[in-house]
């Protein structure tokens, strides 16, 4: 019995074969175009390694501005 599983391209359920040379992908095409999609990604996020927004942690925002308001009162 194969377990089932998505490919990462296409969504398409296949079954896990080791005999699929582009497992875990459901063919060679899907395995190309998903390396692609990832190649591609690495140049935008290698280009602007600097430019992702805190925005994860709305919080920290009020530390730094609060620094910055009492450095020159001292
Ligand atoms: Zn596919």
């Amino acid at each position: 019995m194969q377990p089932i599983v998505a490919c990462p391209a296409c969504k398409r359920k296949i079954p896990y074969s080791t005999s699929n040379p582009a497992r875990p992908f459901c063919s060679m095409r899907c395995k190309s175009l998903d390396l692609g999609a990832w190649a591609s990604e690495a140049y935008k996020i290698s280009g602007s390694p600097l430019e992702a927004p805190g925005s994860d942690h709305p919080g920290e925002d009020t530390r730094p501005t609060d620094r910055a308001i009492r450095v020159p009162r001292d």
